[in-house]
């Protein structure tokens, strides 16, 4: 078995992703590893913050490992808060803050389409590779299910009834920005 470090503390994020790549590799994560580390996010897009995050881990451990980025872009706000998604009503923002902020500024508009977009970056065997996943929805007016975080109450993903915070973790993992940019990197790992 191979190990392989993921940039997250997110036991969520490492436990599915460890799911998929056993047995043939064993997916670590950063507390494992480095134990509590706190990595700049200063790049101004998605795929830059990815790979700043595997190219700081890569020159720490020289393991094989792998980082991702999220966010929501919204199409009536130019693409906000996208790589801000974590800190958009200012840093140490609540997700329910952030929420606000978003339903507030998309107040009077018709437009409410949005995207999820994932980037991960993955430095295996000294090189760099990239994989994305996004999944096309809309933004409600208002708040709708308990399930998930972040963003996931107000997000309708196209062709669904229900918000990603209605939607059981599985059902969201088939068809979510993260879960198709992990299938990527999963299929790439195990076809190397
Ligand atoms: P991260 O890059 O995965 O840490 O995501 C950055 C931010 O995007 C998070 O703090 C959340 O606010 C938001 N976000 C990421 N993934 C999701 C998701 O699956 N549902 C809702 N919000 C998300």
């Amino acid at each position: 078995m191979m190990d392989i470090l993921f940039a997250s503390n997110n036991s969520h994020k490492v436990d599915e992703v460890r799911a998929k790549l056993a047995p043939r590799f064993n997916v670590r994560s950063l507390r494992d590893m480095v134990g509590d580390v706190d990595i700049p996010e200063t790049g101004s897009t998605l795929k830059e913050n990815a790979a700043i995050k595997a190219r700081y881990l890569f020159e720490l451990t020289g393991m094989d490992c792998f980082a991702d980025d999220t966010g929501l872009e919204i199409t009536a706000l130019n693409g906000e808060p996208g790589v801000y998604s974590a800190r958009y009503a200012g840093e140490g923002s609540s997700f329910d803050d952030n929420m606000d902020k978003v339903l507030r500024n998309l107040a009077g508009h018709t437009d409410r389409s949005a995207r999820f977009r994932t980037v991960i970056c993955l430095i295996y065997q000294g090189k760099e590779y990239f994989f994305d996943g996004e999944v096309n929805g809309e933004l409600l007016t208002e708040r709708v299910g308990g399930k998930g975080f972040g963003y996931d109450p107000v997000f309708r993903p196209e062709g669904f009834h229900e918000t990603f915070a209605q939607m059981s973790l599985d059902q969201k993992n088939t068809i979510s920005h993260r879960g198709i940019a992990v299938q990527r990197l999963v299929d790439f790992l195990v076809s190397c």
